[in-house]
């Protein structure tokens, strides 16, 4: 596996879309290419912020307190 195959395949992986079968020579990669380790590392706390950030945006909880904040003042 290439670096370039590798990095598009942890775009998948972290998304859930790799095929099992895939998995291994990715990590088998990474465990030889500290590059793509780094890469990998990045890409998924990328990932993780903006799903922290898209759950921050969604809750009703607190578009509805927002909401009675603003109501009563
Ligand atoms: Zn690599």
């Amino acid at each position: 596996m290439t670096c370039e195959d590798a990095r598009l395949n942890m775009h998948d992986y972290i998304s859930g879309e790799l095929g099992a079968e895939h998995h291994k020579p990715l990590m088998d990669h990474m465990d030889e290419c500290p590059n793509c380790r780094e890469f990998f590392r990045q890409t998924q706390r990328i990932q993780t912020t903006m799903k922290d950030f898209m759950q921050y945006e969604a809750p009703f909880e607190l578009q509805t307190a927002v909401s009675s904040i603003l109501a009563n003042a």
